[in-house]
């Protein structure tokens, strides 16, 4: 399949995007790594009026950490993070998220902002947003703010971006030395999008875990946190039963649904084991 038509501008800098954005509105989407934006478009699932190529915007791409937080350009490409950007626990995490988006090709396109934006519930990089609680930053011609991630996803695919806004800037906070991830995913071949996947972040202090965040793609029109598990872990000594009392409290939090790569039942299941095998994995790193 080709493309319907449209109109193609390659803006040199953010604020002639964002001109070009703010005239066009709904007409247009951006173009950033075009990994799932293009097949989309062949497909004629997408037919933009104005296609808004950013790949040219200097200044976007760059990865940073000297401000207090992880600050990861928009058009950041997977294959970036795949080796540790900062050192300790939140550099090992991304490291192994972003080893697990699709394949190779793909991760040399495709962009840390894109996934965001495009919203896919089961994409790797939002489950980390929710995760961390990341700050994505939204530019427009009316300036830029702040969107803290629990507010970013609204349903599959949508996000409270607004049509003259391009995302720019995703910030993540720090992890301390001594925090534990944890990060797994199932999915029916390698490359492929996960089913479902579980991500931990514990920090323990004297033998008992004082802060606990788990996060869940796959089994819900956005990506999700598991207050239930995260209440069983906190205050608790880390251990195998613990981890299995908690991998079942986020399998009774998720209201999945069921469609031809899995029953709803089976992705519960799935959030059960995922989930501890993640809590596992993370007090062995
Ligand atoms: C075979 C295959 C397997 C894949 N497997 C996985 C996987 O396992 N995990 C995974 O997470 N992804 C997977 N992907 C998708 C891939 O990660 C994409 O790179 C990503 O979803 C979108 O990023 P992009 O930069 O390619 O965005 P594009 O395709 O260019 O854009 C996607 C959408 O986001 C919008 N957009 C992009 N950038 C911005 C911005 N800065 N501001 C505002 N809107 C923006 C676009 O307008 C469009 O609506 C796969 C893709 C393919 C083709």
């Amino acid at each position: 399949m080709k493309p319907a038509k449209f109109k193609y501008h390659a803006p040199k800098d953010l604020q002639e995007a964002l001109s070009l954005v703010a005239e066009s509105g709904d007409e247009s989407k951006v173009l950033a790594g075009g990994q799932s934006l293009v097949p989309s478009m062949n497909f004629r699932l997408a037919r933009p009026a104005v296609l808004i190529d950013i790949n040219g915007v200097g200044g976007i791409d760059g990865i940073d950490a000297s401000n207090g937080h992880l600050s990861i350009g928009a058009l950041a490409r997977h294959v970036t993070l795949e080796r540790p950007v900062v050192e300790g626990p939140l550099g090992r995490l991304l490291a192994t998220a972003a080893h697990n988006v699709g394949h190779l090709p793909i991760r040399v396109r495709g962009t840390f902002g894109g996934s965001l934006a495009h919203a896919d519930p089961a994409a790797e990089w939002c489950m980390i947003a929710s995760l961390l609680d990341a700050t994505i930053v939204a530019s427009s011609v009316r300036g830029q703010r702040e969107i803290p991630a629990a507010d970013f996803f609204k349903t599959v695919f949508t996000t409270t971006l607004e049509p003259d806004e391009i995302l720019t800037e995703v910030r993540l906070p720090r992890l301390g030395p001594g925090a534990e991830v944890g990060f797994v995913e199932f999915s029916r071949r390698a490359g492929d999008f996960a089913i479902v996947a579980a991500s931990t972040v514990l920090e323990v202090a004297d033998g008992r875990i004082s802060s606990a965040r788990v996060a869940l793609g796959g089994v819900g029109g956005t990506p999700l946190r598991s207050p239930a598990a995260e209440s069983v872990l906190t205050s608790n000594e880390p251990d195998d039963s613990l981890f299995e009392e908690a991998g079942a409290a986020a399998a009774r939090d998720v209201e999945p649904m069921g469609d031809i790569h899995g029953s709803a039942e089976y992705r519960r299941d799935l959030v059960r084991v995922l989930t501890r095998r993640a809590l596992q994995s993370s007090m062995k790193a």
